[in-house]
């Protein structure tokens, strides 16, 4: 038989997940001869066989990828020269591989059997993994990917571990966290009596205790979740009021019990990435206790995505209350004597190991709306998996992006593809900070590094924005400044794969708490035009006074003055009927207004986050206080929820692009005075705000005009939703993120892209 040789190259994420042995043995099954490496641009196969062999093993190289592969692009080419007798894995080449950090993946289907196989000798151990699954990203310190340069160096292989980890037969086969009871990491129980840690923990959580558990990318706090003392006890402990607890189950059978779960979010919940994901409550489900997520109508539930996980879960009935290991909105914890320290007040026992979480990593959080699954927190399961864009960004020159100062992430961009890190946490967190600081030097050593352009957001006090300039300097990059909505722009455009003559057509819909505008005002509430190359503002909301600034993202009544002053004038307080009873006495309202009339610590802003702040006070909705930006906002959408359909919309005003509240805060005040229910106000009021966009684009584009999305308003579902279906109507073509969030932890993606585009030549911005 004549046979054929073939070169064939496969890119995309084929490194670190398995991809040579499966090259391997597949060319062993189907008695191909040649060899396959690891190189710089992915892998880099050689093959003789018959054509009808190399057709079958181009094809199933393919459909029978490892389960953690992503498969960009494979080419093929003639190949001449001498056939060898077999087929080998070669050792990686010189050309450095870098791109071998895949995102930390759940437990595997195969790792979970042998978990639960008391022949296994794996049975019952909680750190088990393989190349389908485990740590990745948290157990790194520094390329290359080899075990001593993770959290495993200390644990030197047993014999058995180590045939398999040099079997290419085995699944195994170069997995740098292997491990086994004999060699590997090992739990134990603190604040119990017993000798099983596992069944001390869950001993504990039955008793309606709190316990601390080491996770992956760091710890959690645990417990019963249908256990209401339990849950209220946390919440105490924490000092958090409102902000919702994750769960975690052992199946989807058990999510079941409690939500409805739709064939969408079952196939993300059970993905490698095994995110928390927001499901709504079943009608007629079992209850849980309303303190897990008080006022609201969906809850996040995960998946265990740890063998510890799995074995906890399966030594009780019933999900878990998992939440981030924290005080307040710090960081979680990541190590042993943090969490001995800094949980003293909050657990009663603590799950603990001696695997040290060398990065921290959240959970990822996805939810799903009408246009598909939409990312809230892309962290654990995600990063650093490179994000491919258009093709033309490939020629741009290295950028690094700083991100916002909320959410914080960053953003290195080079050869048509954008690393995105995890969600980092707001930056004004002395930890999270360090955090940020100790990320950007890891993945710029991960990736190998350094930029020639640093752009950051306009805002100079940005602490991402500081640190980029100070970064700029030190490695002589330039540095790019990028508006703050233009950079969300730009982030939704590349998210959804938009080329440079794509997005010039578009339109954005951006709006968000607030972020400085190229006018130097305060935006937040914006239609733009232009695309990667500009952000024109072509429409918007009112600018109203931002009463007392920073004091105003905190309290909510604040821009309820500021609103129903703006739509009745200074007889606002005679027109404000019941919703008086949410203000502050007539002496504070007295310096407000003289603050608003002397236009001092005023700014003008036209914020739509501030907007629903409004509504959310007028309402009752935490009218005093919020503890984290969207809280009242996150309220109301739930409040108004279950009354969007049919409900009726609000009118508002348009003038000159501009769009203003008046006439439904009208309609609004009206609707209180004559008792209507609150959920069906906030319905009314989203339906409006939805009508009110729709009609200011439609009214400024041709049929067929893509529209971005993006902001954090649009992580509102009623409002994205909404938008989707009413632009769609209109003859449009709406945008919504897929890949980064379109809140503030998306905004690197699209400073990335600007700044790149503004550093190279020809394009001026
Ligand atoms: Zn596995
Ligand atoms: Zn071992
Ligand atoms: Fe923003």
């Amino acid at each position: 038989m004549r046979l054929e040789g073939r070169a064939i190259r496969v890119r995309g994420l084929v490194q670190g997940v398995g991809f040579r042995p499966h090259v391997w043995r597949l060319a062993r099954v189907l008695g191909l001869v040649g060899h396959v490496a690891n190189d710089g641009e992915g892998v880099a196969i050689i093959a003789w066989g018959s054509l009808a062999q190399l057709a079958e093993f181009a094809t199933r190289l393919t459909t029978e990828a490892p389960p953690l592969a992503r498969i960009d692009a494979m080419e093929q080419a003639a190949h001449t020269g001498a056939a060898p007798v077999d087929f080998t894995i070669l050792a990686s080449h010189a050309s450095a591989p870098r791109t071998a950090i895949v995102p930390d993946a759940a437990t595997c289907p195969a790792c979970r059997a042998e978990l639960f196989d008391p022949a296994d000798r794996r049975h019952g151990y909680a750190f088990g993994n393989c190349t389908h699954c485990g740590p990745r990203l948290t157990i790194i310190r520094a390329i290359p990917y080899d075990r001593a340069n993770t959290a495993m160096a200390p644990f030197a292989m047993c014999a058995t571990c180590a045939a398999e980890y040099a079997d290419p037969a085995d699944r195994r086969f170069h997995a740098q966290p292997t491990a086994c009871p004999a060699c590997g990491p090992k739990l134990w129980f603190e604040g119990g009596a017993g000798d099983d840690p596992l069944a001390d923990a869950a001993q504990m959580l039955r008793a309606g205790a709190i316990v601390a558990i080491k996770g992956i990318g760091g710890f959690h706090l645990a417990c019963d979740a249908l256990n209401p003392a339990a849950v209220a006890l946390l919440r105490q402990r924490k000092a958090r009021d409102a902000k919702p607890f994750a769960l975690m189950a052992g199946s989807l059978a058990e999510i079941r019990r409690f939500c409805d779960v739709s064939p969408d979010a079952a196939a993300l919940l059970s993905s490698p990435a095994a995110p928390i994901v927001l499901l709504p409550l079943r009608r007629g489900g079992e209850p849980l206790p309303a303190g897990i997520a008080p006022g609201q109508d969906h809850v996040g539930f995960m998946l265990a995505y740890a063998p510890l996980h799995h074995l906890l879960l399966a030594a009780r009935d019933g999900p878990l209350v998992m939440t981030s290991a924290n005080h307040a909105d710090e960081p979680q914890v990541t190590t042993n004597e943090a969490a001995r320290e800094g949980l003293a007040g909050l657990a009663d026992g603590w799950l603990m190991h001696d695997r040290d979480i060398v990065n921290r990593l959240d959970d990822s959080v996805m939810a799903l709306a009408e246009c598909g699954p939409v990312p809230i927190r892309r962290a654990r399961g995600f990063a650093p998996a490179p994000i491919r864009l258009h093709p033309d960004f490939a020629g741009l020159p290295p950028v690094l992006a700083m991100g916002g100062e909320l959410k914080a992430t960053f953003c290195l961009l080079r050869d048509g593809e954008a690393v995105v890190s995890q969600h980092i946490g707001d930056l004004e967190d002395a930890a999270a900070l360090g955090d940020y600081r100790a990320m950007l030097a890891l993945y710029r050593n991960l990736f190998d590094f350094t930029p020639a352009v640093v752009a950051v957001d306009a805002h100079a006090d940005y602490l991402s924005a500081q640190a980029g300039a100070a970064l700029a300097k030190e490695c002589g990059a330039r540095l790019v400044r990028v508006a703050h909505h233009h950079a969300h722009y730009a982030a939704c455009l590349a998210d959804a794969g938009l080329g440079m003559e794509a997005a010039e057509g578009t339109l954005g819909l951006m709006f968000d708490g607030l972020g400085l505008g190229p006018d130097g005002t305060l935006w937040g509430g914006e239609l733009l035009a232009g695309g990667y190359a500009g952000a024109r503002r072509v429409g918007g909301i009112v600018a109203l006074p931002l009463p007392g600034g920073a004091a105003a993202m905190k309290q909510p009544w604040r821009n309820l003055v500021a609103h129903l002053r703006g739509a009745f004038g200074a007889e606002w307080l005679a027109r404000a009927g019941a919703v008086a009873q949410h203000l502050p006495p007539p002496a504070t309202l007295n310096v407000i207004e003289r603050m608003i009339d002397s236009a001092t610590n005023c700014p003008p802003c036209s914020s739509a986050g501030r907007l629903f702040d409004a509504v959310a006070a007028a309402l009752g909705l935490f009218p005093q206080a919020i503890g984290h930006e969207a809280q009242a906002a996150m309220a109301l959408e739930a409040c108004a929820r279950r009354f969007v359909a049919g409900a009726g919309a609000y009118p508002a005003a348009e003038q000159g692009g501009v769009i203003s509240w008046g006439p439904m805060w009208g309609a609004l005040l009206g609707d209180l005075a004559a008792g209507v229910e609150a959920g069906a106000i906030a319905a009314r009021f989203h339906n409006g705000f939805v009508d009110a966009l729709v009609r200011l684009t439609a009214a400024r584009a041709e049929p067929g005009t893509r529209v971005a999305l993006s902001g954090g308003v649009m992580q509102n579902r009623i409002v994205l939703d909404g938008l989707v279906r009413g632009l769609r109507k209109a003859g449009l073509v709406p945008l919504a993120h897929g890949q980064v969030p379109a809140n503030d932890g998306g905004l690197a993606l699209g400073q990335a892209v600007i700044g790149g585009l503004m550093a190279n030549k020809g394009v001026n911005l």
